[in-house]
């Protein structure tokens, strides 16, 4: 009998942890669990917010992972994980007996964090931190608001998902804004006191949108005290009322559902690993890769996850051929784009030190702040072909 290694979820962690498992072992099923037939990523879901790319850009399917790669996609949702038994259950009642499973189920957001805002008033605040339907949802709000409108982005405390994120969003909003509704205004009402690439975003709106995007921090504001979300209202700790025409409102996050469920998340919602392998440290035989994890250093980001799930493949491998623990080397660069031809960056390689996966003493860095337009053009031409590249890594 051939070893067992189900993969849930196939999104950035996921599908790479599959590819490189099968490219590092040919001797084994590889099962990945996955319900949605289409996968969006949420990395260029901005542009689509913006107008400048159409949904199907950002959609991917799971049909080169299995012709080509052998990998089993069966596309339901685990239900439940005995770490005892080893045993994965699924929506439609199968059970799939495992040697070893990767858990990659992304984020899920924290319904009871905001008072006023669940799953119901995501309808009408939509979060768009999930891509796919939350993705037409905004876009659609953002279709439909008038000239002079406001947008109000409430991003949420560290750690969340993307933290360059919801900056790249207000962006290219303004890209949107500018072009077809230029008298209409951005706010960002911060959960935090700065944040990633803070300069480097500052510069790009004073070049590209003066006026338009106002970023107020999280003391300066008061902080989200709870949302009335059919009037498109937020309300600060002191009950000071900002309401918007759209509101794109980012709860806080935690790992996904199903590893909370099986008890591998710490306090704070994210779930602890030996960093070297991705190993769960509450049960053995079971690894956790991408936003769900805590990884030292790392960001939550997609090209973490992919690095991450290629480290896991590769300390499955070696367990499966008995062979020795490789000593990774982690990677990611996040792109952002502040327009269409104006891009920045942050990266850095990791390694593991003390325990811990950290950063490599000067092995990245951010986009230099005295840049000509050039070298803005020519970051926003590499995000262009990391999204090329990552997604042909996963999926291709
Ligand atoms: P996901 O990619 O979310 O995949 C998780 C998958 O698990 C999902 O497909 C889900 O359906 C599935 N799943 C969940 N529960 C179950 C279950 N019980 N059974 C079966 N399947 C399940 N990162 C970058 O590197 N670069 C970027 O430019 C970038 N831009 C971003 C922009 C935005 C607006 C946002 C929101 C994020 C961005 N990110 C970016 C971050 C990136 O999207 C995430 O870090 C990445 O998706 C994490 O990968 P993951 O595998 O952990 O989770």
């Amino acid at each position: 009998n051939r070893p067992r290694v189900v993969i849930v979820g196939g999104g950035f962690g996921g599908a790479s942890c599959a590819k490189y498992l099968r490219r590092y072992v040919q001797d084994v099923e590889i099962l990945l669990v996955e319900p949605q037939k289409t996968y969006h990523t949420c990395p260029f879901s901005n542009t689509v917010l913006a107008g400048m790319n159409p949904i199907d850009f950002i959609a991917h399917d799971y049909d080169t992972l299995r012709t080509a790669h052998g990998v089993e996609v069966i596309h339901q949702t685990v239900s439940e994980i005995d770490p005892v038994a080893k045993a994965a259950s699924l929506d439609d009642g199968r059970t799939l007996g495992y040697d070893y499973l990767v858990l990659a189920p992304g984020i899920d957001m924290r319904w009871d964090a905001i008072e006023g805002y669940d799953a119901a008033a995501a309808e009408a605040m939509p979060h768009a931190w999930q891509a796919g339907d939350q993705t037409r949802l905004l876009r659609a709000q953002l279709e439909a608001m008038d000239d002079g409108g406001t947008v109000i982005i409430a991003p949420p405390n560290n750690p969340f998902r993307c933290p360059p994120g919801p900056y790249e969003r207000a962006s290219l909003i303004a890209h949107y804004l500018k072009q077809h509704k230029p008298k209409s205004k951005i706010l960002i009402l911060d959960a935090k006191e700065k944040f990633s690439k803070q300069g480097l975003f500052m510069q790009g709106w004073e070049a590209l949108y003066p006026g338009m995007i106002e970023w107020v921090k999280g003391s300066d504001w008061g902080g989200m005290g709870r949302v009335d979300a059919g009037q498109k209202t937020i309300y600060s700790m002191f009950d000071k009322a900002f309401k918007a025409d759209v509101v794109n409102l980012i709860p806080p996050q935690q790992a996904g559902e199903i590893a909370l469920r099986t008890g591998l998340a710490n306090d704070d919602g994210w779930c602890p690993v030996d960093q070297r392998s991705f190993e769960s440290s509450i049960h053995p035989d079971l690894f956790v890769i991408g936003d769900a994890a805590v990884a030292g250093q790392m960001p939550k980001s997609g090209f973490a996850a992919n690095s991450q799930g290629k480290v896991c493949a590769a300390a499955i491998a070696a367990r499966l051929l008995e062979v020795d623990l490789p000593e990774p080397s982690y990677v990611n660069t996040c792109y952002s784009l502040v327009g269409p031809d104006y891009g920045i960056s942050v990266a850095a390689v990791y390694r593991m030190q003390e325990g811990q996966i950290k950063s490599v003493e000067d092995s990245g860095g951010v986009s230099p702040t005295e840049a000509d337009a050039q070298f803005r053009r020519d970051e926003a031409r590499y995000a262009r072909g990391w999204y090329q590249s990552i997604t042909s890594d996963m999926f291709g």
